[in-house]
């Protein structure tokens, strides 16, 4: 049986990346399952237990730590915990169904390290740090010290954009998903 292959989507918050994956999911074109990750925050208003993340306690996060339940993870935010759960990787690549990660730059630098020809890694870029404050602006759903924390934090992952297989500039969201769409199809097709 061939193995399933590994999408890892990173970039910066706000740059429209989870946009760009629900994009690709309604294609739907390309066969692939999301990896719902665990995180310790709290669901924002919207968002469903076990389909955007399983939600867990800081106390359940550790166990799975302890546990070696998680591929990775990582502090993303002060405090704030999100990891890749082995039961959302292991069992679909291994009976052949690809899986795609939206992870953290951090995360998404180590699982392609650790996944290597298996995986491909993809950093969505900002059109530029202005732009990307804008959009957090827009987006309203974090206080104003957060968007300035996320925005920070920007600055220093793009960075690592070096270190992913290829880059996606999203200043036209139809064509960075377009780019983002053949770059898989292309992968997925070897
Ligand atoms: P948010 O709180 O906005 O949903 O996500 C914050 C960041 O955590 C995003 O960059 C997202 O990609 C990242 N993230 C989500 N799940 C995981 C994961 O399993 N591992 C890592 N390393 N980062 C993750």
């Amino acid at each position: 049986m061939k193995q399933g292959k590994v999408i890892i989507i990173s970039a910066p918050s706000g740059c429209g990346k989870s946009t760009i994956i629900q994009a690709l999911f309604k294609l739907g074109d390309i066969q692939m399952e999301f990896s719902v990750s665990a995180t310790n925050r709290a669901p924002r208003a919207g968002e469903t237990d076990g389909v955007s993340y399983h939600f867990l306690t800081d106390e359940a996060f550790r166990r799975a730590i302890a546990n070696n339940e998680f591929v990775e993870y990582e502090e993303v935010y002060p405090g704030r915990y999100y990891g890749t759960l082995r039961s959302e990787l292991d069992n679909r690549t291994a009976a052949g169904r690809n899986v795609i990660l939206d992870i953290d730059v951090k995360g998404g630098v180590n699982v392609k390290k650790m996944l290597g020809e298996n995986a491909v890694s993809i950093f969505i870029m900002p059109p530029s740090v202005e732009e990307l404050r804008r959009r957090l602006v827009g987006r309203a759903t974090d206080s104003p010290e957060a968007i300035e924390e996320r925005v920070g934090k920007a600055e220093y992952e793009i960075g690592f954009s070096k270190e992913f297989d290829h880059v996606v500039v999203n200043d036209d969201l139809d064509k960075a998903i377009t780019e983002t769409h053949d770059i898989i199809a292309n992968f997925i097709g070897k």
